[in-house]
């Protein structure tokens, strides 16, 4: 199967899952998560249109990102950083993402916002949930959201945009529609205290329709697009 045919399928069962859901396909946007794949896979995935990357690693996402920039001037590509951050690394995040979905940490929400540069729009962010309180994941407890929303509110070259989460893998379809609606939940209550927000960034390749059913927005989808990964 080619990058295309994935990219289509992958399309087709965001529609189906919208449709069950009775949602609008257009209010679910697709993010090819292209990690440990090369620029030229990314621009096969581009000439069909899809135009939003997430990348986890910083490095390899900065020369995937000049070297699109170079091939692709006028294209408008959108990159979504979505791993770890270490606070050494925020700088290059700043200058080169449109939207970070890993936020966990205050003093990483500070950084990228003094870092970004002042003729680019603010850094779209959400902050990361650790939904399933696995002790090793990365993410805020769902405890600490609010606060974490209230400090990220007052940087002034951050806009929040909402959550994400990576729940613990699992083949139980409950479990995997519990973890998505909490997230659902957390959501609703930052919006009733007053957050503009739009955007839950949750499912992947092996749950998108339980995602799209409990209310993503957008959905993160690397392997059933470019394949297996070496790496993670
Ligand atoms: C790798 C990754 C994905 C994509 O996972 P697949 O199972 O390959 O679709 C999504 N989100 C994050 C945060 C990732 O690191």
């Amino acid at each position: 199967m080619s990058i295309a045919e994935n990219i289509n399928k992958v399309n087709q069962r965001i529609v189906a899952a919208a449709a069950t859901a009775q949602r609008q396909p257009s209010s679910i946007q697709l993010l090819a998560v292209s990690k440990t794949f090369g620029a030229d896979a990314v621009m096969e995935a581009i000439k069909t249109g899809q135009l939003a990357f997430g990348e986890n690693y910083v490095q390899e996402a900065v020369e995937k990102i000049t070297t699109i920039k170079a091939q692709l001037p006028e294209t408008p590509v959108e990159w979504h950083f979505i791993g770890p951050i270490q606070s050494n690394k925020t700088k290059p995040i700043a200058t080169h993402f449109d939207w970070v979905h890993s936020i966990e940490r205050e003093k990483i929400a500070q950084r990228l916002s003094e870092q970004r540069p002042d003729e680019m729009a603010p850094l779209n962010v959400c902050i990361e949930v650790n939904v399933s309180g696995e002790q090793s994941k990365s993410g805020v407890s769902p405890d600490d959201v609010l606060a974490l929303a209230k400090v990220i509110n007052t940087l002034p070259r951050l806009t929040l945009r909402g959550l994400m989460a990576i729940p613990a893998p699992t083949n139980d379809t409950t479990q995997q529609h519990a973890a998505f609606a909490t997230m659902r939940a957390l959501f609703d209550t930052l919006q009733q205290a007053g957050f503009q927000i739009d955007t839950l960034s949750m499912g992947m390749s092996a749950d998108l329709e339980v995602a799209v059913q409990e209310g993503a927005t957008i959905v993160r989808i690397g392997s059933a697009i470019f394949g297996h990964r070496n790496y993670q």
